[in-house]
């Protein structure tokens, strides 16, 4: 009478760390040239000490107020590293600033230059991607591409924002390989208005090879990583 065992955080974080590994070499990558941005959203601090232990640094975060507690809760993680992957409303870009996040979800002048207001009274820079809307979704966060590069001139001006690169939230879609047109989108974007160093955040747990197949040097995995939420 065994009950089933769920795999515990550390073997899961191994299982998409051999994904990772899998699909750079298929792409002809060198081991270790994408990031595991681990999504540890609505779950407790003690799983990102879980997944810590076992060697991870780079977390995602959706909402402001988890991301500030658990910076909070996690400062004796003096090398953990917090990327903030939500929808970011102005008024709060002064905490997601605060906890010293790197910012995926740049959008629009007014945040850009918010965030560079927040950083420079803090004395510091802000990393920060632009998200790209980039199949043009209504009701979706991200710039659109017609706007990309005006948005990177913007952000390229203020000298409280350090640029990393581009991300963007496909559209939901069951079946990978549907998604990968929108990858390689972003990639193109990325090889007009940046340099080739540039990152590419894209993937997630369900579609993480075709995004390495198609050039992202980050990917964004929540459940493979915590289980479902
Ligand atoms: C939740 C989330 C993820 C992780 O998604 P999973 O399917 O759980 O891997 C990645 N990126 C963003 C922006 C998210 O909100």
């Amino acid at each position: 009478m065994s009950e089933r065992v769920e795999p515990t955080i550390t073997e899961r974080l191994a299982e998409v760390r051999a994904r990772i590994a899998r699909a750079e070499a298929e792409a002809g990558r060198p081991p270790g040239s994408v990031t595991l941005v681990a999504v540890s959203k609505t779950k407790p601090a003690s799983a990102i000490r879980e997944a810590y232990a076992a060697g991870q640094r780079v977390f995602g975060e959706n909402y402001v107020q988890e991301l500030v507690d658990k910076r909070r809760e996690l400062a004796d993680l003096s090398d953990l590293e917090l990327h903030f992957i939500g929808h970011l409303q102005r008024n709060k870009a002064k905490d997601v600033v605060l906890a010293r996040a790197t910012v995926e979800t740049v959008d629009s002048d007014r945040l850009a230059s918010e965030l560079d207001k927040r950083a420079s009274a803090a004395g510091g820079r802000v990393p920060v991607l632009v998200q790209v809307n980039v199949a043009r979704e209504p009701q979706k966060s991200g710039c659109d591409p017609d706007a990309v590069a005006a948005l990177i001139a913007h952000v390229r001006s203020l000298p409280g924002l350090e640029l990393r690169g581009l991300m963007t939230i496909p559209p939901l879609d069951e079946e990978p390989e549907r998604i990968r047109p929108h990858f390689s989108a972003l990639r193109a974007l990325r090889d007009r208005h940046l340099d080739a160093s540039a990152w590419l955040s894209m993937g997630m747990s369900a579609d993480l090879e075709v995004a390495i197949a198609e050039g992202a040097t980050h990917v964004r995995v929540g459940t493979a990583i915590f289980g479902a939420r």
